[in-house]
């Protein structure tokens, strides 16, 4: 068996969900195992949904998506009627309630994925490939309690064998949801249907784990920043999850790890064009050197610790560290010396990190900075901190923190927001600008 997860984007028409059916049917012999998202951007719809229904507004759009695709597929209306309905009444509720938890979030976005697994496998049966859907915690998805972006716990894996295990027919699972012990919705973040791929993947022993995108695989920089970014045709794991955690939107950032634990292929496809090979991501050391490719995170918090010198050297970074752990945050960039750390932080709580580290430290912070990523293994690292340099300082963009690690596969440095898109433009140009 093998697992196919498509995305939106495989989803955002009745055309494109026939010719997704088409192939699935292609790859039927092969017992494909089916992980959707939520069709088109219904996530982001629901998003809106939720902020509208706080100012006593119901939007009718997320119904009327889903009720076009019955029609256009010849499918009966009831496959989602109760579901419409638990969504209207759950926006009702924010609507009077006038408060949107991430628990009821996490619980409202889950509608995205449980409309589209129904229709798409309505659709399967339909057309003769007979099928079944299921929710994530129907499949055995069990997350810890963090809404709007839930671990998966390791009894999933028993759990996922004993409800898919002995399927016959084609199972068709919610990506992105599950439940925690208490039988609450939880989310795995944006994007984490790939992760649901993967975590089944695992569980399940497939040959091979093929997430169904809009582009041809993994390209060595966004498209939509570098539209001359050319295909990366085989990763490492090492390699993959170094991208996807730094940002390549292409991947949800922990997506990789369980296909790496069990040493199963991931294969990203493009399904506008079935026949290109797309990128695998496999077990194994890179097969190029140099870097191969430039990614980005923007909107992130540059933060400054310097020690007031009251902790000798250790005591003030194993102060700071642990203060981090207490709080959950994880740092993505750092650079200490004896007496300072600079590193980079998104979405974690400012002001209870300032309380805790102010009366051993000074702390300066600073938003709207990008980091920006080379992956790949140099073979001179002082070569590749001078591309680096000599191109962004002929365009004058500063560079306000570098952090080059041990094991070569990643540099990444910090720039402003505002000149990310011209800084991955420069040194795209200075890696790869001669090998088009
Ligand atoms: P899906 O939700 O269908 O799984 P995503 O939209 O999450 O797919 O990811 C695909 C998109 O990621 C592409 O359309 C592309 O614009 C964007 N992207 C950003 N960086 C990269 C990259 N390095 N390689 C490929 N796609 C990228
Ligand atoms: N539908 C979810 C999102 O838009 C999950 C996913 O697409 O992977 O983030
Ligand atoms: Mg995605």
């Amino acid at each position: 068996m093998f697992i196919m997860k498509f995305g939106g984007s495989s989803l955002q028409t009745p055309e494109r969900l026939r010719e997704t059916a088409a192939i699935v049917r292609k790859h039927q012999h092969l017992r494909p195992f089916l992980v959707l998202s939520a069709m088109g951007h219904t996530t982001e719809d629901l998003v809106d949904a939720g902020r509208s229904a706080l100012n006593q507004r119901i939007e009718a759009r997320i119904e009327t998506f889903h009720r076009t695709f019955l029609s256009a597929l010849d499918l009966s209306l009831e496959c989602v009627d109760t579901l419409l309905s638990e969504l209207y009444s759950l926006l009702k509720g924010i609507s009077l309630i006038g408060e949107l938890t991430p628990k009821t979030q996490d619980t409202l976005l889950s509608f995205g994925e449980r409309l589209s697994v129904r229709i798409f496998s309505a659709y399967l049966n339909r057309i003769g490939l007979p099928s079944s859907h299921y929710d994530g915690w129907d499949a055995g998805i069990l997350t810890d309690s963090q809404y709007t972006h839930a671990e998966v716990l390791p009894e999933s894996s028993e759990r996922i064998r004993h409800a898919l295990g002995l399927e016959t027919k084609i199972p068709v699972v919610t990506g992105f949801i599950g439940k925690d012990g208490q039988g609450n919705i939880t989310t795995l973040g944006r994007g984490g249907s790939d992760l649901t791929a993967s975590v089944l993947g695992q569980a399940l022993g497939a040959k091979e784990i093929q997430l169904w995108k809009d582009v041809d695989g993994i390209l060595s920089a966004d498209p939509r920043l570098v539209p001359a970014a050319a295909t990366l045709e085989r990763l490492s794991f090492v390699e993959a999850a170094e991208l996807a955690y730094f940002g390549a939107k292409v991947l949800h950032p922990t997506s990789i790890l369980p296909a790496m634990d069990a040493k199963i292929p991931v294969r990203i496809k493009n399904h506008r064009d079935p026949s290109h090979p797309g990128t695998v991501i496999f077990e194994g050391e890179s097969v190029k050197s140099g870097v191969i490719a430039i990614i980005y995170k923007s909107n992130q918090t540059l933060v400054h610790i310097e020690s007031t010198r009251m902790l000798g050297q250790s005591g003030f970074l194993a102060t700071v560290f642990q203060i981090f752990a207490d709080l959950g945050i994880s740092v993505d960039v750092i650079a200490t010396s004896e007496v300072s750390i600079s590193l980079t932080l998104s979405g974690a709580d400012l002001n209870e990190l300032i309380k805790r580290i102010k009366p051993f430290a000074t702390v300066r912070t600073s938003r709207s900075k990008s980091i920006l990523s080379l992956i790949g293994t140099a073979t001179s690292s002082s070569r590749l901190l001078e591309t680096v340099m000599r191109a962004l300082n002929r365009e004058k963009i500063d560079v306000q923190m570098i952090s080059h690690g041990a094991s070569k596969i990643n540099t990444s440095l910090i720039v402003e927001d505002g000149e990310l898109k011209r800084s991955v433009a420069v040194l795209y140009d200075a890696f790869f600008g001669g090998k088009e």
